[in-house]
C-alpha cells in the first residue's frame, strides 16, 4: 500500500508480481511450508492490481474515444454553420438581383425607342450578372428569319458575329433559353460555333418572347468556363421576358414609322422619303468628297396590260417588279416607288459605271421574269436612265432631271434598254 501510495499501482503490480515469483521459488527451493501460506495473498493481491490497471486503462480509453467524438461533433458544426453562411450569402444575392430586376423594369418604362432600349438591356444584365465578359443582344429580322446584333455592351469589344452564332441560332430556332456549363467541350455545337471569334468558356442565352414568337437573343458570356449556373440561367429567362414585353412596344412604333414611309402596295419606299435621303446623300458626298448614283426606272408600255387585263393585274407586275429591282441591289442602296410605274434607285458610293452595270441587270432580269396572267406567259420589259454626282448633276433636281433625260432617251432609243451619260 505504501509503495502504490508512493509509486503508484503499476510500480506496485510489478513489485507484487516479484514477490509472488520470489516467494513460489524461496518455497519450493527450501521447501519451506510457511511461504505457501503467503503465496495465495500475493496472488490475490497481484489479481487484484492487474483488475484495478485493466479498469484504469480501459477508463482512459473511453476517455480518448469521448474526446475524438466530441471534437467530430465540433467539425460537423462548424461545417453546418459554414453552410449557413453560404446559404445566406446567397439569399442575399438572390434578394439584390431581384431587386436589380425591379429597377430595372421600372427604368425600361421610362425609355422610348427601340435603340435605346436595346442598349438598357444589354447594360443592365451586364451590371446583374458580373461574372460576365460579354453580353450581346440580337433582333429577329421578321422576313429573313435571320439574327441581326443590334446592341453590345463596351467590355465585349469589337463583336463579329453580326448575324448571330451556333448558339444564338439554337436558342431562336428552338425558342428555349440554354446554359453551357463548358462550351469548350460541349457535345450540342462544334468547336467552331463563333467563326472568326475567339471561342467561349461558358454562356447563357435566353430567347426575348412575346405571345410564342421570339423577338431576339440575348446572351451573357464569359471565356471562363463553369462561371454560370441554373439560378443565373433562371434570372437571365425572368430578365429577357421583361425586355421583350417593352421591347415589343418600340419594335411596334418603329414598324409604324417605317410603315408610313412606306408604298402599300409594292412596299417600297415613297418617293417623299426618297427625296429626303437624296438630300442627305448630296451632303454626305459633298463631305467626303465621295460618288453616288441614281437609276431612273420605267416600265414599258404599261398602260395596255392595264387596258387589256384590268388594274388588278398592273399591280400585280407592278409587285413583281419591285421584288426584281430588290433582288439586284445591296442592303445598302435605297430603293422608292417613284409614282406610277416609275422607281427610283440610290446607289450610295457608286459610279456611274458600277451604276450602269445594276442598271443593266435589272433590265435584263426583268426581262427575263415570266408573268403569268390568265395562264398565259407574258413578258415585260423597263427602260432606265441613270445619273450620278457630281458629273451629271450637283443638285437634287438637277440630277433627277439628267436621270430622267437619259430614261427619255432609252424609250426613244427603242425601249428595253438603259442609257446614262458614258
Ligand atoms: P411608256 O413605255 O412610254 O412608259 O408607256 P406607258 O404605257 O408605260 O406610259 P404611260 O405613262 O402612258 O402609262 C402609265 C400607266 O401606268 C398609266 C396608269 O394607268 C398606270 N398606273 C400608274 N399607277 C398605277 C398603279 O398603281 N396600278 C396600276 N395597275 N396602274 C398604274
Ligand atoms: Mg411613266
Ligand atoms: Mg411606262
Amino acid at each position: 500500500m505504501i509503495v502504490w501510495g508512493l509509486s503508484g499501482p503499476i510500480t506496485a503490480a510489478v513489485l507484487t508480481f516479484l514477490a509472488v515469483v520470489v516467494s513460489i521459488y524461496l518455497c519450493l527451493a527450501d521447501k519451506e511450508p510457511s511461504l505457501f501460506l503467503q503465496t495465495p495473498i500475493y496472488v490475490a493481491t497481484f489479481v487484484f492490481y492487474a483488475f484495478y490497471l485493466y479498469n484504469v486503462q480501459k477508463q482512459n480509453n473511453d476517455k480518448v474515444i469521448s474526446k475524438e467524438k466530441v471534437s467530430e461533433e465540433l467539425t460537423l458544426i462548424r461545417e453546418d454553420h459554414k453552410k449557413n453562411d453560404n446559404l445566406q450569402a446567397a439569399l442575399q444575392e438572390k434578394i439584390h438581383r431581384f431587386l436589380d430586376l425591379q429597377r430595372f423594369s421600372r427604368e425600361l418604362k421610362e425609355i422610348r425607342g427601340v435603340q435605346e432600349v436595346t442598349r438598357k438591356i444589354v447594360d443592365e444584365a451586364h451590371a446583374i450578372f458580373k461574372q460576365a465578359d460579354e453580353c450581346v443582344l440580337y433582333l429577329v429580322d421578321d422576313v429573313r428569319q435571320e439574327l441581326g446584333l443590334v446592341a453590345a455592351t463596351q467590355k465585349s469589344g469589337v463583336v463579329r458575329e453580326k448575324e448571330g452564332s451556333l448558339y444564338e441560332e439554337w436558342v431562336m430556332k428552338r425558342a428555349r433559353a440554354i446554359l453551357i456549363e463548358d462550351a469548350r467541350n460541349d457535345f450540342r455545337f462544334p468547336a467552331d460555333a463563333r467563326p472568326g471569334a475567339a471561342p467561349l468558356g461558358a454562356l447563357c442565352a435566353s430567347p426575348l418572347m412575346t405571345e410564342n414568337r421570339v423577338l431576339g437573343v440575348l446572351r451573357i458570356s464569359s471565356q471562363k468556363e463553369n462561371v454560370f449556373d441554373a439560378d443565373d440561367l433562371r434570372l437571365l429567362d425572368i430578365f429577357s421576358n421583361l425586355a421583350a414585353v417593352i421591347l415589343k412596344n418600340d419594335l411596334l412604333y418603329d414598324r409604324m414609322q417605317e410603315l408610313a414611309l412606306r408604298d402599300s402596295l409594292t412596299g417600297l419606299y415613297l418617293n417623299r422619303y426618297f427625296q429626303e435621303r437624296l438630300n442627305e446623300e448630296i451632303a454626305r458626298a459633298r463631305f467626303n468628297n465621295s460618288p453616288f448614283s441614281i437609276i431612273l426606272l420605267d416600265i414599258d408600255l404599261f398602260k395596255r396590260y392595264n387596258d387589256e387585263f384590268g388594274h388588278a393585274v398592273g399591280d400585280l407586275i407592278l409587285k413583281g417588279i419591285a421584288s426584281i429591282i430588290l433582288k439586284c441591289v445591296s442592303p445598302v442602296d435605297f430603293v422608292a416607288r417613284y409614282g406610277g410605274e416609275e422607281f427610283v434607285i440610290l446607289l450610295p458610293k457608286k459610279e456611274q459605271k458600277e451604276a450602269k452595270q445594276i442598271a443593266e441587270k435589272i433590265r435584263s432580269e426583268i426581262e427575263k421574269h415570266p408573268f403569268y396572267i390568265r395562264r398565259a406567259e407574258k413578258r415585260v420589259t423597263a427602260s432606265l436612265g441613270v445619273a450620278s454626282f457630281p458629273e451629271d448633276g450637283k443638285a437634287r433636281e438637277e440630277l433627277i432631271r439628267t436621270a430622267d433625260r437619259f430614261l427619255y432617251d432609252a424609250k426613244n432609243l427603242g425601249r428595253n434598254r438603259v442609257c446614262g451619260s458614258i
